[in-house]
């Protein structure tokens, strides 16, 4: 059996390591009764109103002008940093193993926590080829035992590199809007999910499966252009209407978004 580890797959792990309107003031909010079918409703059953609402997030994503419709990580060895590794001849675990990590860490830099990356790349590229001869973990248990590889990039890797479906892919984007729609709550509770991992176990109970693989990119890409952290767009929302959490957040501290977000290069 190869040790070279399939571009594919490789691409898609370090892709999901390294990755990842005037609001008027005359618009009606709505009534917290409006959305007692919301919040009253059994977690189990699918949130009133779902399929509305997911038509119109995907109406408004049908421009596909979200960061993630072009750095999603299926695109991982051709747009994304994982080029420099693939035109590195660094797209195998064996390669990996034997490539200095302040090689990599440039290579992959600037993504976010990148000398951390860089390090846990090499401990998988070892594990990788010490234990799957060279390919990445096929099941999503053996993924999670991997350094830096929490259940969204488990459930991600499963999809993109294996076709696998196993959960919903939960990343701050999804936690956030989920909660903000109403459609997750704690077990046994009314509450809000506190955690990603929460809102994918809530989510899984009552979304289709045909949509566990698309909400993600969906969510994520409205997420990063309307339903923002701070300040979401709502004025500009076609979903505003059958949302719990419209017009409650406009008012953000301007402070946090100002935040310098640079990193110092690698020396
Ligand atoms: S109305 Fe506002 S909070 Fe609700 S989904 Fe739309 S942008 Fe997000």
């Amino acid at each position: 059996m190869s040790l070279a580890l399939p571009p594919r797959n490789l691409a898609t792990q370090v892709g999901s390591i390294i990755t990842r309107t005037t609001t008027s003031t005359t618009r009606r909010r709505m009534s917290k009764t409006s959305f007692s079918s919301i919040t009253d409703q059994n977690p189990d059953e699918p949130p009133a109103n779902w399929e509305k609402v997911l038509e119109g997030i995907r109406k408004m994503r049908s421009s596909e002008d979200a960061p993630v419709d072009t750095m999603g990580c299926e695109k991982a060895g051709i747009l994304l940093p994982p080029k420099r590794l693939l035109q590195n001849d660094l797209l195998t675990a064996d390669a990996i193993d034997k490539a200095d990590e302040a090689t990599i860490k440039s290579l992959i830099y600037p993504v976010g926590f990148y000398t951390r990356k860089a390090n846990n790349l090499k401990k998988i590229a070892n594990i990788c080829l010490m234990n799957y001869n060279g390919d990445i973990p096929r099941s999503l248990k053996e993924l999670l035992l991997l350094p830096g590889i929490g259940p969204k990039m488990a459930h991600l890797v499963m999809n993109v590199g294996w076709n696998d479906v196993q959960g919903i892919c939960v990343d701050t984007h999804v936690h956030r809007i989920c909660n903000r729609l109403g459609w997750v709550s704690r077990p046994g509770t009314k509450q809000k999910t506190s955690t990603p991992e929460e809102t994918r176990e809530a989510l899984q109970k009552w979304l289709p499966k045909e949509e566990w693989v698309p909400i993600n990119p969906l969510l994520v890409g409205f997420g990063q252009t309307v339903c923002t952290p701070l300040r979401p767009r709502c004025g500009a929302c076609t979903v505003s209407e059958l949302c719990p959490s419209a017009f409650k957040e406009t008012a953000s501290p301007s402070s946090k978004s100002n935040k310098s977000t640079s990193r110092k290069k690698p020396s």
